[in-house]
């Protein structure tokens, strides 16, 4: 039986150009500098968000973790939003292993935080009070419906940190998703912050691997901070190549992605008991709700599993559904079918 597993664009495996790439990889020890592969990548990384230096890390928590220890001490304070991956899916590790204090903000629905929110999370001077030292943002907000925030929202966050002396971190896990969806260079999203992080092994289908980028004095930092947390990898080499050829090969097809979540959101609108809005389908995330008075979230997930159809649940009636490479407009009609079979069957 075929299976469309749609719970994440994690789950995507590398190409055979990746493959062979990483075969045939020159490679050396990194923690010296001198993998010449894992050189190449963190010089095109740097390039293509148009910051000075850049650096690959294992995961985009790692990535996140760097820069929140680069840009903070103990005992500071980051604003971030209440539905951002850095709060809610990492652990907790700015405080459990940085000692860093978040300050969370709420998130509209549309992945931004309001100009007044930031505002009046920022602290002044006062000996009670941590220090706010950073505002962090998320591009493509994963919860927030993968809606990308545009390129005038970030220089007006920008500006305000600015006047209150703040830095501004990007998690990018998918930014290339923002990028190709409002049809902008990456510069005109990643010049807006101080540092950020993009995940190689989402969208971009490469198997392992972060890219953290910002000036050449934060870089130097974060990779002391990355080799703290474990991170100092020796012939990863054999990662970053087919990070490479994610970077050359991978980004334009991610409209294909955003053509099929649209495709899956339409087909999921037409079924009885199951309800979406289209106007927060932005790029490869579907979210949509189940009417449990017909069938429960666990029972549709189990009939969808024994049926090949793979989906993430994330609340009491929701579900999640991402489209990435491997992913056909055949899988997605086959998607659809399935659920209206399915919701048929208990309607
Ligand atoms: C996936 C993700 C991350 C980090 O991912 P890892 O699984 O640690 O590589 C960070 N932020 C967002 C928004 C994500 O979706």
């Amino acid at each position: 039986m075929k299976t469309v597993d749609l719970r994440s664009d994690t789950v995507t495996l590398p190409t055979e150009e990746m493959l062979e790439a990483m075969s045939g990889a020159p490679l050396g020890d990194d923690v010296f500098g001198e993998d010449p592969t894992i050189n190449e990548l963190q010089h095109i990384a740097a390039k293509l968000t148009g910051k000075d230096a850049a650096l690959l890390v294992s995961s985009g928590t790692m990535g996140n973790l760097v820069c929140v220890l680069t840009h903070c001490r103990r005992g500071e304070e980051v604003v971030l939003g209440d539905k951002s991956h850095m709060f809610l899916n990492e652990c907790g590790s700015m405080s459990s292993v940085g000692g860093v204090h978040p300050h969370t903000v709420f998130n509209q629905p549309d992945g931004t935080i309001s100009l007044g929110d930031i505002e009046g999370a920022i602290r002044g001077v006062n000996d009670h009070w941590p220090r706010t030292r950073l505002v962090c943002l998320e591009n493509t907000h994963n919860r927030c419906y993968g809606a990308p925030l545009t390129p005038e929202y970030m220089a007006s966050v920008k500006d305000l940190a600015g006047q209150r002396s703040l830095k501004v971190h990007l998690d990018g896990a998918r930014i290339f998703n923002a990028v190709v969806a409002l049809d902008v260079d990456m510069k005109d999203l990643t010049k807006h912050v101080d540092s950020l992080s993009f995940c190689l092994s989402k969208g971009l289908s490469a198997p392992v691997g972060s890219v953290v980028c910002g000036s050449h004095e934060f870089i130097a930092e974060a990779r002391r901070n990355r080799k703290l947390l474990g991170g100092g990898m020796r012939q990863a080499g054999i990662i970053a190549a087919p990070g490479i050829v994610a970077l050359g090969r991978m980004v334009d097809r991610i409209a294909d992605d955003h053509k099929n979540a649209r495709r899956l959101a339409k087909g999921i609108a037409q079924i009885p008991g199951l309800s979406i809005d289209l106007s927060t389908v932005y790029t490869n995330i579907v979210y949509f709700d189940v009417d449990i008075k017909r069938i429960t979230t666990d029972a549709l997930k189990a009939m969808l599993d024994r049926k090949g159809i793979r989906a993430l649940p994330t609340g009491p009636t929701r579900f999640r559904m991402v489209t990435h490479y491997g992913i056909t407009e055949e899988d997605i009609d086959l998607t659809i079918s399935v659920l209206n079979d399915v919701m048929k069957g208990v309607g």
